[in-house]
């Protein structure tokens, strides 16, 4: 961005300088994650639907319920977008785009997607990939500090250096640890497993039949052959049996249409 001050990019170029691959601390994480994401929501268009918030936020809570030790405050929100697309940021905030929503046949398979990015968080993926580029916080305020240069501004710095590492592509290893993951996750909270590879099903067939609506999924989770056979396997080994829960009532009369809003 051009309009990018001139002090915080000698600010950011500082910190590429001394970005030293050490660990982000967890406040650190939280601070530089509530930033991301109260970027996120300026920057993009929020699908305001109470009905299928409350819905998102209590399959968010069940699955939280039985991922996070930490107890995060979590955060799920709907970007009104009509590709397929789902993120997570340090912190706990999901964001989902509508098409996804639109696109999923059952509440399990939104499940899946959610496990897989909450574990993203809760496996802190992108906090290392933070740490990786910078030492965060603790570097950045001693910038400020020493230099005063970026008064008041340490969460804009954070944004612009995390907002790289979480645009990232996960790894493969990360990508296969969250989808792991996810089947825990979802056979702990009494959800079918197998929503994680039916939406897999669904995102190559879109793949074919309509490329740019899952462009985006992908160029940050990578999708192939050997993932979904390995997570078909991990699912027929984790499913205990038919008590397990595969939709809800509440979904089917609450999922926006495709191409809606
Ligand atoms: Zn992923």
């Amino acid at each position: 961005m051009d309009r990018i001050p001139l002090i915080r990019r000698a600010g950011l170029a500082f910190l590429t300088v001394v970005s030293l691959g050490c660990g982000m601390s967890e406040s650190a994480e939280q601070e530089a994650g509530d930033a991301m994401a109260a970027q996120v929501v300026r920057e993009t268009p929020v699908f305001a639907d109470t009905a299928l918030d409350a819905w998102l936020d209590a399959l968010g809570a069940r699955i939280v319920a039985v991922a996070d030790s930490q107890r995060r405050d979590w955060h799920f929100t709907v970007i009104d977008r009509d590709d397929l697309n789902a993120f997570a940021i340090p912190g706990g905030h999901v964001f989902v785009h509508r098409g996804l929503l639109a696109a999923a046949g059952s509440m399990s398979e939104v499940a899946g997607v959610l496990g897989h990015e909450i574990a993203h968080v809760t496996l802190r993926h992108s906090a290392r990939q933070l740490g990786k580029r910078t030492r965060t916080g603790v570097i950045v305020g001693l910038f400020c500090t020493v230099t005063g240069w970026c008064a008041g501004d340490v969460a804009q710095v954070a944004i612009e250096i995390g907002g790289a590492a979480w645009m990232a592509r996960h790894s493969r290893s990360d990508e296969a640890q969250s989808d792991s993951a996810a089947i825990e996750y979802l056979v702990r909270a009494g959800i079918d497993p197998a929503g994680v590879t039916r939406m897999f099903e669904r995102m190559a067939a879109e793949r074919t039949t309509k490329p740019g609506a899952i462009e985006a999924f992908f160029s940050s989770h990578p999708l192939d052959d050997q993932r979904v056979n390995s997570t078909r396997a991990q699912v027929s080994r984790a499913r205990p049996g038919p008590s397990l829960q595969v939709d809800d009532s509440v979904f089917v009369r609450v999922r926006p249409g495709r191409g809606a809003g």
